[in-house]
């Protein structure tokens, strides 16, 4: 097969990986800096260019657009669609869950577990939102918000509504949701490729650290996961249309709840703590399912 990575940095260990994995199995892979294509998009003829070459001829694409490039990477990567190049993941679903409120909703209303979350517009009703979530402690999130940053934890009414009205006179768009002090600073991590989970790491803020993120310094280790867990992260994934993603889970009082479905997510973490064979798994899977034009969507919606 000839496949396309869309990727800012070819240098990146998850980057690096797929290519790895598709070299092994004998596949020709182009690394594309998602930012540098450029799009001829009249009518019928769809093309995308790279550095003065017509890129044609491909089977599939590998979307690894980072959040901070989500509008225009997702626009090239419709045009590989619209081009009936196989996505690894489409353009609509990568869409759809880099916004936090939409994928809650989306999750919420499928009945998948998740932490109670208010989201409000005007900062006059903060006082009332804040019961509804459980009052305080509470987490406040900013909705643009990665790797832990923006995320902070207000463990008393007051300083909850200071943090949320600090964030509103800035314009920003925030969740405000209940604590789950019972998951103790840990979160779940579990990789989902083709609708099975394939490998889960169990993520621990370092002492005093209610975010487990790896990058806030978290460490990370093998886990192993309750059916209901695996189920509740299979089924997320399908809700948002992912064929891989990291779903990351909190160990509630109330069972198993999603705090994100991450659609790009990085594999050295989730590899060295499990020794799984993760990019060649997702390689795997576009062996099987790639065909020409086998896009639910062709770029459209
Ligand atoms: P980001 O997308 O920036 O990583 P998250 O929403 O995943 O933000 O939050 C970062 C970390 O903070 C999570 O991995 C988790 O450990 C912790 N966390 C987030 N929300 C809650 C919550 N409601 N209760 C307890 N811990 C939380």
């Amino acid at each position: 097969m000839k496949i396309a990575v869309l990727s800012r940095n070819k240098n990146l260990y998850s980057t690096r990986r797929l290519i790895e994995a598709a070299e092994v199995r004998g596949h020709e892979v182009f690394i594309y800096d998602v930012l540098r294509c450029y799009m001829n998009i009249t009518s019928m003829r769809p093309s995308i260019h790279y550095k003065g070459e017509n890129l044609t001829g491909f089977d599939a694409v590998i979307p690894r657009i980072g959040a901070s490039v989500t509008f225009y990477g997702t626009a090239v990567l419709r045009q590989f669609e619209m081009m009936g190049v196989y996505p690894l993941n489409e353009s609509v679903a990568i869409t759809r869950s880099r916004d936090k409120l939409r994928s809650l909703q989306l999750l919420a209303r499928k009945g998948i577990g998740l932490p109670v979350t208010g989201f409000a517009h005007s900062p006059d009703d903060v006082e009332d939102m804040l019961n509804m979530v459980g009052g305080a402690p509470a987490v406040i999130k900013l909705l643009e918000g990665t790797q832990g940053i923006g995320v902070v934890l207000a463990e008393t009414k007051k300083a909850a509504a200071s943090v949320i009205e600090a964030f509103m006179g800035l314009k920003a768009n925030i969740l405000i949701q209940e604590f789950i002090k019972e998951a103790g600073g840990a979160d779940i991590r579990c990789l989902v490729v083709g609708g099975k989970v394939v490998a889960a790491m169990k993520r621990q803020g370092k002492e005093g650290e209610f975010r487990s993120n790896l990058h806030r310094g978290g460490s990370a280790a093998v886990v192993r996961l309750t059916p209901e867990e695996r189920s509740t992260a299979v089924r997320a994934a399908s809700i948002m249309g992912l064929n891989v993603c990291g779903v990351d889970i909190l160990r509630s009082n109330h069972g198993p709840v999603v705090m994100e479905v991450n659609s790009s997510p990085g594999l050295e973490g989730i590899e060295n703590s499990t020794g799984k064979d993760v990019a060649g798994l997702i390689i795997e899977f576009i062996e099987k399912n790639s065909k020409p034009n086998r896009t639910k969507t062709r770029g459209r919606g």
